[in-house]
């Protein structure tokens, strides 16, 4: 996981930031002024965004880099290069960088594996202007992650 200034990127990640930033303006948030863009690249350098939609309980919400994963998925693409979270927050701290929750993190680990070979995904954060952004990867975000196959071989046992 290392700080790393937009200047550095490659073409195809600011291309992915700005993605990603064009689609956190596709937000749905009636409550406050938080919201999330997200891209998603694919192995056959498809791109898919997404956006946060914020609904009564946050537990039905939607975040925006599910819905670009959940988009590749509709369209029958299972492996996946990069993945770009940009974060808006109006007011005081509009500076702030953006990182997956908890449950997109198992989901973006269990993403590695759609395609039956495990990919690691490059994960990329950043604030809405490209001032702060981290690298990072799916297992660095999320190491030792549960797995659909400990589960099915533990399942095995007792049935
Ligand atoms: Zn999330």
């Amino acid at each position: 996981m290392k700080d790393i200034l937009f200047e550095q990127l490659t073409e195809t990640q600011k291309n992915l930031l700005q993605q990603a930033k064009e689609a956190g303006s596709h937000y749905f948030n009636k409550k406050g002024t938080r919201r999330v863009g997200s891209a998603l690249l694919c192995s056959d350098a498809s791109v898919y965004q997404g956006t946060s939609i914020r609904r009564t309980n946050v537990s039905n919400s939607t975040c925006a880099e599910r819905m670009a994963l959940d988009k590749a998925i509709f369209e029958k693409k299972y492996s996946y290069e990069t993945i770009v979270i940009v974060g808006f927050f109006d007011g005081e701290i509009e500076d702030e960088l953006i990182s997956p929750c908890g449950l997109c993190r198992q989901i973006l680990s269990e993403a590695e594996n759609y395609s039956g070979e495990r990919r690691n995904i490059e994960v990329l954060m950043s604030n809405q202007n490209f001032s702060k952004i981290i690298q990072t990867t799916t297992q660095e975000l999320f190491p030792i992650a549960y797995q659909a196959k400990s589960y099915e071989s533990q399942n095995k046992l007792t049935t």
